[in-house]
Formats: C-alpha cells, sequence, structure tokens
C-alpha cells in the first residue's frame, strides 16, 4: 500500500485553505443559511476557505437548495449520493472532494458553532497541531435512559479498545495528511470518530456547547443509534468475543461442582429432588448459548461485509461551484 512521506510539511501560512464538509441529509430548509452563517466567520477572520457539501440522498429540496448554491458561489462543491448512506457515508465522501491544507467536518444544522473555527485555525497555523478534536461540553437535554446507554457504550470503549470517547463529536479540524492517512484505511464500514481517534497525530481538544439545532430535527432514531454503537464496538475490539471464552471457563468450573454433587446425591441414595437444577441449567445454559452465537454472529456479518467489499457510497451527481450544468 502506498504510504504519505511522513515528513511531508504543507504550508500552514495564512493563505493556506480551509476545506469545510458537510453531511446533509433532509436540511434543504437551512442549507443555504447555514452556509452563509459559516461563510460569514471565514469572511471576516480572512481564512480562505471551500466548501463540500454532500446530500446524503435526501427526499426533501436540499439538492435543489445546492445547486441554487453552486450557481452563484464558486466556493461551494455539491455531491450527492444516490441514495440515504448514513452521515459516515456521506462523510467519506466529502473528504475524498476536500481539497484543502486543513479540513473541517461540521454538521448542516448550526449545532457544531461557527464561531470555534477561527480558534481551530489558529491551533493549526500557530501551535502544529494537526487535530483539532472539539469536545462537547454537556450533552445537552436528554433522555436518561439515553444517557445511560451512552455512558456504559463509551465505558466499553475506553475499556476494551483504549479508546476515549466520551463527549467527542464530529466537529474536527484535520491537517491535510490526517486526512490521507484516513483515507488508507481500507475498511468499508466507517466510525469516523473511532477512525480520527485511531490515526493519532497531534492533538488539541477545544470545549464547545451544543447549540439548538436551527431546524427540523434529529435523524439519529434509538434503532440507527445502536446500530451505530455496535458497529463501533466490533470495529475497535473483539473483546466480546473473548467473553464468549471466559464465560464457558466459567460454566465449565460450576457445572463440574454441580456434577460432583450429584454424583454424590445418586450414591448416597437421595437423588430426584433435583428438578430445580436441571431447569436452571437448562435455562442458563441455553441463553448463554444464544447470546455467543450472536456476538459471533455480528463479527461474522461484519467481515461478510468486508469481504463483499463494496463501495462506500456512490454519487449520482457533483457539481463545482462557477460550473454551469
Ligand atoms: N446526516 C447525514 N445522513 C444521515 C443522517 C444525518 O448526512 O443519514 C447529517 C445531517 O444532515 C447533519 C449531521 O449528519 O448535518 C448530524 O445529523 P443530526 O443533526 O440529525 O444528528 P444530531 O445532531 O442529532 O446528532
Ligand atoms: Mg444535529
Amino acid at each position: 500500500m502506498e504510504m504519505m512521506q511522513p515528513n511531508m510539511e504543507y504550508s500552514r501560512a495564512a493563505e493556506a485553505v480551509l476545506s469545510v464538509v458537510i453531511p446533509a441529509y433532509q436540511e434543504g430548509g437551512h442549507i443555504r443559511s447555514s452556509i452563509g452563517v459559516i461563510e460569514a466567520v471565514l469572511t471576516e477572520h480572512e481564512i480562505p476557505y471551500e466548501f463540500i457539501v454532500v446530500d446524503d440522498g435526501s427526499k426533501d429540496n436540499t439538492w435543489a437548495e445546492l445547486k441554487i448554491l453552486t450557481d452563484t458561489n464558486p466556493k461551494v462543491t455539491a455531491v450527492r449520493l444516490s441514495r440515504n448512506f448514513g452521515k459516515e457515508s456521506a462523510l467519506c465522501a466529502g473528504l475524498t472532494y476536500a481539497a484543502g491544507d486543513m479540513i473541517l467536518v461540521m454538521d448542516a444544522d448550526l449545532q457544531h458553532p461557527p464561531e470555534l473555527i477561527p480558534e481551530m485555525v489558529k491551533a493549526w497555523r500557530e501551535e502544529g497541531i494537526d487535530v483539532v478534536d472539539c469536545i462537547k461540553n454537556s450533552r445537552g437535554k436528554e433522555n436518561p435512559f439515553y444517557h445511560a446507554c451512552a455512558k456504559l457504550f463509551y465505558r466499553l470503549l475506553l475499556k476494551t479498545a483504549d479508546i476515549d470517547l466520551e463527549n467527542a463529536s464530529d466537529f474536527k479540524l484535520m491537517d491535510r495528511k490526517v486526512v490521507e492517512a484516513w483515507k488508507q484505511l481500507p475498511e468499508r464500514t466507517t466510525f469516523f470518530r473511532g477512525m480520527a481517534s485511531w490515526v493519532g497525530f497531534e492533538r488539541k481538544q477545544l470545549r464547545f456547547d451544543v447549540a439548538k439545532r436551527v431546524n427540523g430535527r434529529t435523524k439519529w432514531s434509538a434503532y440507527r443509534l445502536l446500530r451505530l454503537a455496535v458497529n463501533a464496538i466490533t470495529s475497535f475490539t473483539s473483546v466480546p468475543l473473548h467473553c464468549i471464552t471466559i464465560l464457558g471457563i466459567l460454566m465449565f468450573i460450576g457445572t463440574t461442582v454441580i456434577g460432583i454433587q450429584t454424583l454424590y446425591m445418586k450414591f448416597s441414595g437421595r437423588a430426584l429432588n433435583g428438578f430445580t437444577t436441571v431447569i436452571l441449567l437448562q435455562l442458563f445454559i441455553g441463553s448463554a448459548i444464544m447470546v455467543s452465537l450472536g456476538i459471533i454472529g455480528i463479527y461474522l456479518t461484519k467481515i461478510y461485509q468486508e469481504v463483499k467489499g463494496r463501495p462506500r457510497y456512490l454519487i449520482t451527481k457533483c457539481i463545482k461551484g462557477g460550473e454551469k450544468k
């Protein structure tokens, strides 16, 4: 595999271009105004920029709005995926189009405050930071059950894969070389936050308060969140598979103890009143086997998907701003 030159340095001068990558799904109502707000911040701080907006197969007027935008704004590139592939895939598509010296990833709904961008760019320019991670100050108002699930998920990832994603967000500024390294990772099912942490490099954290969504509503249903969590865990750790082995060993120890007891009862002529044990054991073994098979199944599906080697996304249209189509 072709790797980047480790010492390849890009100019970190004031004229370095910032590529802003924005995935957008059903954001037609506010996408143009959101970009306007971000653009105002960039112009005010004299940061050269380009926008890559990826329409993740929206069914509303997002693409029409993006078309209007590219007609009038030469700095916007609009890419449309052939269907809704999900945010992770949309991000991948956006990153391959980004041509700047530094690349910023943010949401279309202004939940990631644009006022933070100048500070991120400053860290990249002046402190030689390669990745600026923006950490959520609090998760905002949330259902307590979701909150508990999220906590469990982060704890599991930290303990088993040594990846700390608590309060991490997809609001990141990355140096070109980090994105190049990220693009070399071959997996088909991606988990951006995890992979962006896995690559390493000089990092810095900034904190921000999650703003309220400007318009529309979140697209993350409980099911989609669960799918993302399972995907993240199976991508970064095989500890659940080892748990099965440990469970097996514990079961074996238990079986030996109960086996001896059963034999003792039989030989001392006191057998027959052991039905409770039998039933409990049956239930326990049954469920343990089911869970174990399930975990193996999840990893197997993952291998199956990777082996198929399908592309992460398909693009139907791409309009570079200024070019008439
Ligand atoms: N998004 C996407 N594809 C999807 C779902 C979401 O590209 O299938 C984008 C969405 O347009 C937004 C970002 O991902 O720019 C975050 O989505 P959302 O605001 O719904 O999530 P939340 O902020 O609630 O986590
Ligand atoms: Mg949002």
